[in-house]
């Protein structure tokens, strides 16, 4: 069953309905603009249902995004697994009171945007600063390679015969 536009909210609650199937990355429009590359397909399923008194839509999102890294600006792979885990629900103080627990889903006019839904929890899961393999290693290994730990041993071997244990107290001292 493909994923529809849009649902019924009662009818898929009331008959715990379940949705699976895919849909093009190029159909998401908002998501557009943050891609390198629209092709390819998204693995979609979700499922309606009802638990401890809360209506929910909960399921997947799986495949790949193709993004721009930020720093090489070359195009990568971006893996897509994202959970789905909403409480529909239909007034303002339910919205506040499930807000603990998980992301409410404001439901008008009995409707379900399946796939305004999918492309949100899409637009959230996206990377702030989107960055290749490789470059996420050189800015990692560049995070410790300028923290202050490395510089403080350095430091100690260039003083060569110092008591190892003395320094290693001298540096606690200090700390307290
Ligand atoms: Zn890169």
């Amino acid at each position: 069953m493909p994923i529809p536009q849009s649902v019924r909210a009662s009818t898929a609650v009331a008959q715990q309905q379940a949705y699976r199937g895919t849909l093009p990355v190029c159909s998401f429009e908002r998501l557009l603009p943050s891609l390198a590359d629209d092709a390819g397909e998204l693995g979609i399923e979700l499922q309606a249902g009802k638990a401890q008194g809360r209506v929910m839509l909960q399921g997947t999102i799986g495949g790949t995004l193709t993004l721009r890294c930020l720093r090489c600006e070359q195009a990568y792979a971006w893996p897509v697994d994202v959970q789905v885990d909403l409480r529909l629900v239909d007034s303002e103080e339910e919205e506040q009171a499930v807000l603990h627990e998980a992301d409410p889903y404001l439901v008008q006019d009995d409707q379900l945007l399946l796939r305004e839904i999918v492309e949100d929890e899409l637009l959230l899961a996206l990377p702030m600063l989107p960055r290749c393999e490789t470059c996420e290693n050189i800015v990692r290994a560049g995070a410790v390679e300028a923290s202050p730990e490395t510089q403080a041993s350095t430091e100690g071997d260039a003083r060569g015969k110092e008591n190892p244990f003395a320094a290693l107290k001298g540096r606690l001292g200090k700390q307290s």
